[in-house]
């Protein structure tokens, strides 16, 4: 069975579930179907609002239970559990807030007669991964069942009891059957799902491997798609930046979920030799002080990676990167225990033929240099095929804006590292994906921006004084 609980935190295996048969899939299809064409977008935006916004409470008051399947799930600190069921929260919030304002038809002033109205496309496949389970649903489906879209949602295979949650939590609220369906679709049935002329779109976050095959299905397709892939985000310290501030800054964007985050600052360049060795000092104080422990216990600091595949895939990285002349300044070993646990671990003196120089370390992992100028930092920021996220550390505000605007990424954060908001547009360029989630720009990208351009009766289009 495909679809799996194994508490990362002792590796023992706690549920299974089947796929989904064929036959159930066809049906929840048509389900979907039949709640795009005849019930959920046409409620009025008040009802979808005040579902979306139940979701959002329901989540609020059982954030202890929620955080606990998560943290059993994929082994997230309880506290950090707690940190995405609060975001998800506020994500369906701000789409419950602000749909009737996004979804207002605009008049085109150039274009007398003009107006654009926001119209929803149908079924919405959302392909999901595991690293923050209930943000990643709620990014998709409170902007697009606000829209009016109705959603298919396949969750990574290792969150079956988040998928679950969520789906369940969403029900409650009243999102119906014809609304929302999470299936536990194999491979196979994905691509099927995106061949069904009724699936109007695919949203995908996941690694580029799955982010190229899913995309190249839907364009066979002619389906749109959005992608939300892999990162290798830098957080660059010039040499103004406040030292003890910016640490406590490299080690939230490092550590936050044991480093699994698409924009966790993934190589921490510093600008100066002797600063470059301060930060080094205090990053492997920093990082080595962790403890790891159970994550449901609030006093442990350090939590599993999410399985043993993805500690072999660390300790298989970390061996490469050293075998290729790399230095291991911290840990690099599994930590002696049950569970999945990776030492922090940061690793120096990676130079450009390096395999890890270009690939994504998704765990605790820190890449640390240290660059002779500003230039130089800039030009091994950009020097990866990934452009997520980044962060300039700085005391002049000025410089940190222009250096943003430099570096090949979707965001840029001066003076924290990447963090998301529901207002906030999330997203990247080159192989981390295109598209937004998010803010106006998430809400908009499965929407038929409707033209309606009226006349009075009898008139000819502009340009045209008679027939022909
Ligand atoms: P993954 O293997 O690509 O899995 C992501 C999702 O895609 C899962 O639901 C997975 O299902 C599914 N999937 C995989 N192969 C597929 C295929 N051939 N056809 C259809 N679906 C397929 O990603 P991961 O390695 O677990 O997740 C980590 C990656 O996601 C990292 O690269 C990370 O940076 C990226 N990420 C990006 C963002 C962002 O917003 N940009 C956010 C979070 C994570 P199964 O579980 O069943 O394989």
């Amino acid at each position: 069975m495909a679809y799996r609980t194994t508490n990362p935190a002792n590796g023992k295996v706690l549920e299974s579930f089947d796929n989904i048969s064929d036959a159930d899939l066809a049906a929840r299809l048509d389900e979907l179907d039949r709640g795009f064409r005849t019930d959920w977008p046409l409620r009025p935006i008040a009802e979808r609002s005040r579902i979306i916004a139940k979701a959002a409470q329901i989540i609020r008051g059982e954030m202890t239970r929620l955080a606990e399947i998560i943290s059993r799930d994929m082994g997230k600190l309880v506290s950090h559990a707690v940190g995405e069921l609060t975001l998800s929260a506020a994500i369906l919030d701000y789409y419950a807030d602000t749909a009737e304002q996004f979804l207002e038809p605009k008049e085109l002033p150039d274009a007398p007669g003009a107006k654009l109205h926001a119209l929803p496309l149908g079924i919405i496949l959302a392909v999901e991964p595991w690293n923050f389970p209930f943000f990643q649903l709620a990014r998709v489906a409170g902007p697009q069942l606000m829209v009016g879209n109705v959603i298919v949602a396949k969750h990574a295979s290792n969150v079956p009891q988040c998928a679950l949650a969520f789906e369940d939590v969403l029900r409650r609220a009243g999102v119906p059957q014809g609304a929302y369906a999470n299936v536990f679709a194999s491979t196979d049935q994905v691509s099927a799902i995106i061949d069904d002329l009724r699936v109007r779109g695919v949203t995908l976050t996941g690694s580029e491997k799955a982010g190229a095959i899913v995309a190249e299905r839907a364009a066979r397709n002619l389906k749109k798609s959005v992608l939300e892939l892999g990162g290798s985000d830098p957080l660059i310290v010039l040499e103004d930046a406040p030292f003890e501030a910016t640490v406590l800054n490299a080690m939230v964007g490092k550590m936050n979920n044991a480093g699994q985050s698409c924009v966790a600052t993934k190589r921490m360049i510093v600008v100066g030799k002797e600063r470059g060795e301060k930060f080094l000092e205090a990053m492997k104080s920093a990082m080595g002080s962790l403890k790891a422990g159970d994550p449901l216990d609030p006093s442990t600091t350090l939590a599993p990676v999410s399985s043993e595949g993805a500690l072999k895939g660390l300790l298989d990285q970390i061996d490469a990167a050293k075998s290729a002349g790399a230095e291991i300044a911290l840990g690099g070993k599994r930590i002696d225990r049950p569970g999945s646990f990776l030492e922090p671990t940061i690793i120096t003196n990676i130079a450009s033929d390096n395999p890890v120089y270009r690939q994504e370390i998704f765990g605790p992992v820190l890449s640390f240099y240290v660059v002779p100028d500003e230039a130089a930092a800039i030009a091994l920021a950009n020097d990866v095929p990934f452009g997520l996220g980044s962060s300039v550390f700085t005391a002049d505000l000025e410089r940190g804006e222009r250096l943003a605007l430099q570096i090949e990424s979707g965001m840029t954060f001066v003076n924290n590292p990447t963090w998301s908001t529901p207002q906030m547009p999330f997203g990247g360029v080159k192989n981390s994906g295109y598209g937004r989630e998010l803010s106006q720009l998430g809400f908009g990208e499965f929407v038929n921006w409707k033209l309606v351009a009226i006349s009075k009766a009898g008139a000819l289009p502009p340009g045209f004084d008679k027939a022909g």
